[in-house]
C-alpha cells in the first residue's frame, strides 16, 4: 500500500513537471511570435515613413487620443538607450527634439498597438465610408 502511494506521488510530480515544461515551451513560442511581430512592425513603419508618406498621413488621420508617456514604444525589441524613466512612472526621451520620425509618429495604425501590449493610449477610428455623389 505504502509503495503504491509513493508511486502515485511520483506520477503526480512527473505530470506536474511535464505540464510546467509544456507551459514554459508555450510561453517561449509566444514570446518568439511577439518579438517577430515587433520586428515586422519596426520594418513596416520604417518603409512607410520613408517611402510611403501619403499612406502615413492618411493612416494618421484615423488616430485619436494622446500619448501617456508610458514609454512602451521605446522598448519595442530592445530598450532605447535614450529612454529615461521618471519618478511618476512616466518616461522622457533624452533626445526629444531630435527623435527619429518613427518615434514621433508611433502608432501609425491600429496593428502597431499590438506591439506594446495594450499600454498605448492612442486609438484608431474606422475609416469613414465614402458616400457616392448623388446624381
Ligand atoms: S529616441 Fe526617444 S522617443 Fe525614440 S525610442 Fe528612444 S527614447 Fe523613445
Ligand atoms: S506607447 Fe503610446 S502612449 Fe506609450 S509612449 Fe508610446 S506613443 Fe506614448
Amino acid at each position: 500500500m505504502k509503495r503504491q502511494t509513493s508511486l502515485s506521488r511520483d506520477h503526480a510530480r512527473r505530470s506536474f513537471e511535464e505540464r510546467l515544461a509544456a507551459a514554459k515551451r508555450s510561453r517561449t513560442v509566444e514570446d518568439a511570435k511577439f518579438r517577430a511581430r515587433q520586428a515586422q512592425g519596426k520594418l513596416r513603419r520604417f518603409v512607410r515613413i520613408n517611402f510611403r508618406r501619403e499612406d502615413v498621413i492618411e493612416a494618421l488621420s484615423l488616430r485619436r487620443g494622446d500619448c501617456n508617456r508610458c514609454g512602451a514604444c521605446c522598448e519595442i525589441l530592445f530598450k532605447c538607450p535614450f529612454l529615461k524613466k521618471d519618478d511618476d512612472n512616466t518616461t522622457t526621451c533624452g533626445i526629444y527634439e531630435d527623435r527619429p520620425s518613427q518615434c514621433r509618429l508611433f502608432p501609425i495604425e491600429r496593428r502597431d498597438l499590438e506591439e506594446v501590449r495594450g499600454s498605448c493610449s492612442y486609438y484608431f477610428i474606422e475609416k469613414p465610408v465614402k458616400l457616392e455623389k448623388a446624381s
